[in-house]
């Protein structure tokens, strides 16, 4: 089956960037969120990104136009039903991508191909509502998309090796680097990344170091480009706190055990950048 026309579900940080760069490569691209307004910051962003490359020399002006142009903004679901690829990438909450998934496989042809770029939800789960679970995958790309080259590819239990070779060709397509990961809590992102971070708010808590000297010995130490405390603030601890208990309820083990000072910080509302407070302090 040759993709020639894609679907992105939700026009988030995600969303917005997965259209980009699928467009970008010049796929016939539908984008689909709940508002117009949701809709209208989605295109905002992107000509802002795309303006971003143009003055990075990544990309030539006039190809601002000719991307935008290959993006179709709408709130209605229905139009999914011309895609051969969907994407759906809103909010990490089971029981709204339960309602999508139900509806897609009910609007799109029985060919089509559900993906998820669910950061943690079982792929299983989800192929496991529909009636094509041979069909369905993760694609967990990495944030900000256009300029990450990384894409996860996730095979649930029942994804079928043509899926996935389909899925992994358009990948090449849009010049990202997958990588085959089966379907276990975490995947390997993020049951390698988080962990990390909750360790190292172990040690703040434990006062083995303060954040600054922890994050320090990861960058210079371990030549990473962002201590681990520092990326926390950017991912939002509530987010890293979601994901370690997924680990520890996906392993049932206690090596995932969610740092207490992670769950104090969270319930304080010190969720990191956003909230002008994290492990750091920032200006509002
Ligand atoms: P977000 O909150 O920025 O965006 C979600 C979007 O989905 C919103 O625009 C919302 O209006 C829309 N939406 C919600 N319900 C909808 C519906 N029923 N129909 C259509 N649109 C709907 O979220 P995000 O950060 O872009 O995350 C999206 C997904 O990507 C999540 O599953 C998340 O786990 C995953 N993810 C996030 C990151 C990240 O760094 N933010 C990285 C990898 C994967």
């Amino acid at each position: 089956m040759e993709i020639k026309n894609i679907t992105v579900i939700g026009g988030g940080t995600m969303g917005n960037g997965i259209a980009h760069i699928f467009a970008q490569y010049e796929f016939n691209t539908t984008l689909i969120d709940t508002k117009q307004e949701y809709l209208n910051r989605a295109i905002n962003t992107i000509k802002t990104n795309l303006e971003r490359q143009v003055k990075k020399g990544v990309i030539a002006a006039e190809k601002i136009d000719k991307t935008l142009n290959f993006i179709k903004p709408t709130t209605n679901l229905e139009e999914a039903k011309n895609a051969q690829l969907v994407i759906e990438a809103v909010f990490e909450d089971m029981a709204v991508k339960k309602d999508i998934f139900l509806k897609l496989d009910k609007i799109c042809p029985a060919e089509t191909i559900l993906a998820t770029n669910t950061s943690s939800l079982p792929i299983t789960q989800i192929a496991a509502l529909t009636k094509r679970p041979d069909k369905v995958i993760g694609m967990h790309f990495m944030n900000p998309v256009p300029m990450m080259k990384l894409i996860e590819l996730i095979r649930g239990i029942a994804t079928s090796d043509e899926t996935f070779k389909i899925i992994w060709d358009i990948c090449l397509k849009i010049d990202k680097t997958p990588v085959e990961v089966n379907d276990y809590p975490g995947f390997v992102a993020n049951r390698l990344l988080i962990p990390m971070i909750n360790e190292a708010a172990y040690c703040v808590m434990e006062g083995v170091a303060k954040p600054e000297a922890i994050d320090t010995v990861m960058k210079l130490g371990m030549n990473h480009p962002m201590g681990p405390l520092t990326l926390a603030d950017f991912i939002g601890l509530d987010v890293c706190l979601a994901v370690m208990e997924v680990l520890y309820e996906g392993y049932s083990d206690s090596k995932f055990r969610p740092c207490p000072l992670l769950r104090k910080m969270v319930q304080a509302g010190y969720l990191g950048r956003k909230t002008g407070r994290g492990f750091y302090i920032y200006d509002k």
